[in-house]
């Protein structure tokens, strides 16, 4: 694990110093805010969807490293997705973060966001990796309730 966790470091370093899709977006088409009390993370998703792929995707707040990171990291990992795409890779990223730190961390399908793996060390932050996340779920949910349409086949 020392290898992950060294890369952890790095890649929360980095995102944090420059994180990537650090904006907002004129006329998004949702808009949904994150708060974790327990570290004062906050976050303000911005979201451009055509029917359901996300064309493009910005977020603004503050926090500390590792929530900041993380919402850089989402943001580079959803664009161009589909909301089913971004719903799935949110379920993968939740069940890595909250696997025990001693049993193997689940990593395929992740990309960069494996790194997340080196979070379980520090079961404190779990949620400021987790808050960008559930931000955006509850972005495509709200536009699922304004939104919906005829097309039911998904
Ligand atoms: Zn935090």
């Amino acid at each position: 694990m020392s290898d992950l966790r060294e890369l952890y470091q790095e890649v929360i370093l980095d995102h944090n110093r420059r994180p990537r899709n650090y904006h907002a977006i004129d006329h998004p088409s949702r808009t949904a805010r994150g708060h974790n009390p327990l570290c004062g993370d906050r976050l303000t998703l911005y979201l451009t969807l055509d029917n359901d792929r996300i064309t493009d995707v910005g977020f603004e707040g503050s926090g500390c490293a590792i929530s900041k990171a993380s919402a850089s990291l989402m943001t580079e990992a959803v664009k161009g997705k589909t909301v089913s795409e971004a719903t799935s890779l949110f379920s993968r990223f939740h069940e890595l973060v909250t696997t025990p730190p001693d049993l193997p961390a689940k990593t395929e399908g992740l990309g960069k966001l494996a790194v997340f793996a080196g979070v379980r060390e520090y079961p404190a932050r779990v949620k400021c990796a987790s808050l960008a996340w559930h931000t955006l779920k509850n972005a495509v949910e709200a536009a699922d309730d304004v939104a919906k349409t005829e097309d039911e086949t998904r």
